[in-house]
């Protein structure tokens, strides 16, 4: 006789009704009252059929029962005990297209923020000691061009995104690399999508006028009002830039209409106070949207997040995701950007293999030319993946894939949030543990905790207005950040 037992799942509760994460498909199912019985009931232990039905048959009516087993057995919330299946490891094809570049057109800086990953314990490249050009030539600068359209692929649209260092002080060789990108990609029948990053201090009248006009999307690295950007997103003589970028980016916001402009806070153990960094960023800056995320650093450094200021934090995500569903739920918008990329997550049913997009669709230029996983290990030797000249090394590529699958990280293996979070950004466990393959273990509490609520939300949204979670069929996802 056959054992009915449940399938990894996570149980989650939004507006008033039960539902199921089912882990291996990353699936959402509403429970009504019978399937929540039979789930309840196999959690407790694994049952034959005639066990189950007769244990239930008192509280539910024994066609419904049956009905609604074959219906869980379908999407395989429940299964035979003997027929568990062990998931095969599934690399991604290669090659495989490059949807982002990240084009790191210098690696020098006007501000000296205290907790900058390019500098200090944390710095992953040389660009001290000379080994590594401070600015991109306009000549790699083609050369990542063609790289970038050619490993595009059939992909109609490739998006070039430029960061730094400041990615203003190369402002020339930008200029000149997005007219040449129009160029080129129009010959090829294609089109290019032009973002950049940007700490906003040299977003001078001409420079504005030109992201206007060539309709370049903007994130701005802020960390919020006067007394929390000042404390470390300082000039070199210590003097704060608040007051430096914030007229600019108005004047930015004014003008730039056709595109939202984003705002990027890293928030530290000194700068917690979401709800006030998220109102003034919005409310009286204008940002359309915000996005939050933790200083990556080593954890003995003052600014890192202790464990009591990743509580903090998960109260702040809390307090604007209820806002944001609210916000949803009537049809407005609300600018919190990261629930709103993780609901997207879910949505799609990611599954990921990977934790992100680096060193597969996504990768980072360094101003020599080389190729890299992510623009945060730009310039790195140890993370190169080719260059623009030679094009992607698929040997160190697919050796690359293999040692990241998230079947190796055997902490991940029991953790019901490993669809979404895949073990976490690999930046962060190379300045955590020194090992880009190592699960960022430090924050998993927090990673649970807040899918557990994105769950939530997504439930009380599937629930009030799916029309919400079906507009996003058809915008894509890509993390740079
Ligand atoms: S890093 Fe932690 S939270 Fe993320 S998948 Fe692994 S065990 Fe789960
Ligand atoms: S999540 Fe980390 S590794 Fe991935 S693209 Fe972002 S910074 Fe790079």
């Amino acid at each position: 006789m056959s054992v009915l037992a449940v399938r990894e799942h996570h149980r989650f509760e939004a507006a008033g009704r039960p539902f199921v994460y089912l882990v291996p498909s990353a699936a959402i199912f509403a429970l009504d009252e019978t399937a929540d019985d039979i789930m309840r009931t196999l959690g407790n232990g694994a049952r034959s059929l005639a066990e189950l039905v007769a244990e239930l048959s008192a509280r539910h009516d024994a066609g419904q029962l049956g009905e609604t087993v074959s219906e869980l057995a379908r999407v395989q919330a429940i299964g035979e005990l003997a027929a568990r299946p062990a998931s095969p490891k599934v690399l991604p094809l290669t090659p495989f297209p490059l949807t982002t570049m990240v084009l790191n057109v210098t690696n020098q800086c006007n501000l000296s923020c205290t907790y900058c990953y390019e500098y200090g314990e944390d710095k992953i490249v040389d660009t001290e000691n000379g080994r590594k050009p401070k600015f991109m030539s306009e000549e790699t600068a083609r050369e990542s061009v063609d790289f970038m359209l050619k490993e595009s692929g059939t992909n109609q649209v490739a998006h070039l995104t430029f960061f730094g260092g400041e990615t203003l002080l190369n402002f020339p060789v930008l200029k000149k690399t997005i007219a040449y990108a129009k160029e080129r990609a129009a010959a090829l029948g294609k089109d290019v999508d032009f973002s950049l990053t940007t700490n906003a201090t040299l977003l001078k009248p001409d420079v504005i006028e030109f992201l206007v006009e060539h309709q370049v999307g903007v994130t701005i690295s802020i960390d919020g009002p006067k007394e929390m950007q000042d404390k470390f997103r300082v000039f070199q003589n210590g003097t704060g830039s608040y007051d430096i970028v914030a007229p600019r980016i108005k004047q930015l916001l004014k003008q730039h209409r056709r595109r939202p402009v984003g705002a990027r806070v890293t928030l530290t153990s000194d700068t917690l106070d979401i709800t006030r960094i998220f109102r003034h960023l919005t409310d009286e800056i204008g940002f359309w949207e915000v996005g939050f995320a933790p200083v990556t650093t080593s954890p003995g450094r003052a600014h890192a997040i202790s464990e009591q200021g990743y509580d903090r934090m998960l109260d702040g995500f809390r307090a604007l995701s209820y806002e944001f569903l609210e916000a949803a739920v009537a049809g407005r918008h609300h600018g919190f950007s990261n629930v709103k990329e993780t609901l997207q997550e879910i949505h799609k049913g990611m599954s990921k293999a990977f934790p992100c997009g680096a060193g597969l669709g996504l990768m980072g230029v360094a101003t020599d030319g080389d190729v890299a996983l992510c623009h945060r290990f730009a310039g790195s030797d140890a993370h190169k993946l080719g260059t623009v000249r030679d094009g992607i090394d698929r040997v160190a590529q697919q050796a690359f894939l293999e040692k990241h699958h998230l079947d190796n990280k055997t902490d991940c293996s029991t953790c019901w949030a490993r669809p979404v979070c895949s073990g976490g950004c690999y930046h962060e466990a190379h300045t955590r543990y020194g090992d880009t393959a190592q699960a960022n273990l430090h924050y998993c509490e927090w990673i649970r905790a807040w899918t557990h609520l994105c769950l939530e939300i997504y439930g009380e949204l599937a629930e009030r207005n799916p029309a919400f979670l079906a507009a996003f069929d058809s915008e894509p996802a890509e993390p740079v950040n």
